[in-house]
């Protein structure tokens, strides 16, 4: 993950992390996972939000300072703090509408900012990283830097392919690389249903649509998973060996993938059942002012 590639500490380290790491993230995960999918009728609530967005964050970062053989106190208290503005971008997101560029800024910086605070914790220090489109801001001891990212480079060029359109103010305004595509006749956009949908930390919807609230927690989903779930740099070490400069975001989409599987298993709908699905759901009900 993340804050593991850039560990000063060198890649023996790293290596000796991984294997019993990444296994035991990967099945927290699922555990996780099959554990907020209690079923279609059970509702998102209160708990999980605390669970996914502070509790989680800080038994990882606390697991990991065990691992790294640094301060494990200090690290767990680092990462409830970031959870907790983890928790404050969530819910501002899920608040937010198309016209409302202020409280989505503010939202970007404070999902950032707590999860900047959880991944960096067992290092014992701060380092900050924004996702930025394709590109992610990092800033710490070390000094500034741009970095591509896997997935968020990838997932425009197939919105594109697929015959989004770039939404360029809507850009600007949200803070979140935006696209959107014509409506069809039943209001749904694209071949599959949606009312608009997201891919990574990118979203699309039509130019009246009013679902960025639901798409930003999406993406802020996408910020969190790349802290909290395995990557696939994490879980096939030799895409990492190839990709070292880039930001291994992928931790969301293994994340999304696990959940679809796991809907599939069940007879589940990906749409509605997923824990990121009703997890968005549950946010922006609770939060959103009607
Ligand atoms: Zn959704």
């Amino acid at each position: 993950m993340s804050s593991f590639s850039h560990e000063p500490r060198g890649p023996r380290l790293v290596t000796r992390f991984a294997a019993p790491a990444i296994i035991t993230i990967f099945l927290a995960a699922l555990a996780l996972s099959g554990w907020l999918m209690t079923g279609r009728s059970a509702a998102f609530n209160g708990r999980d939000l605390a669970v996914l967005n502070i509790a989680a964050p800080a038994f990882l970062a606390g697991w990991r300072a065990h691992r790294c053989k640094t301060p494990v106190g200090p690290a767990i208290l680092q990462a409830l703090a970031g959870g907790l503005f983890i928790q404050k971008a969530m819910e501002t997101a899920s608040k937010c509408r198309d016209d409302d560029p202020w409280r989505a800024w503010r939202a970007k910086f404070l999902m950032n900012i707590g999860t900047s605070l959880a991944e960096s914790a067992p290092e014992g220090r701060f380092r900050y990283r924004m996702d930025l489109g394709p590109f992610w801001f990092e800033a710490g001891p070390g000094g500034c830097r741009f970095r591509p990212a896997l997935h968020a480079t990838l997932a425009p060029l197939l919105n594109l392919a697929d015959g989004a359109r770039l939404d360029l103010n809507r850009t600007l305004r949200l803070g979140t690389l935006s696209f959107e595509r014509n409506r069809n006749s039943d209001g749904t956009i694209g071949r599959n249903g949606a009312l608009a949908y997201s891919n990574a930390n990118n979203l699309v919807t039509n130019r009246d649509g009013d679902h960025v609230g639901h798409e930003l927690v999406h993406t802020f989903q996408y910020r969190r998973e790349a802290f909290l779930s395995p990557s696939l740099g994490q879980i096939f070490p030799a895409i990492r060996c190839r990709t070292g400069r880039w930001i291994d975001d992928t931790g969301w989409s293994v994340a999304w993938a696990a959940e679809c599987l796991m809907a599939d298993i069940r007879g589940q709908k990906r749409d509605f059942d997923i824990p990121m699905e009703r997890e968005a759901y549950e946010l922006t009900s609770s939060f959103r002012c009607h």
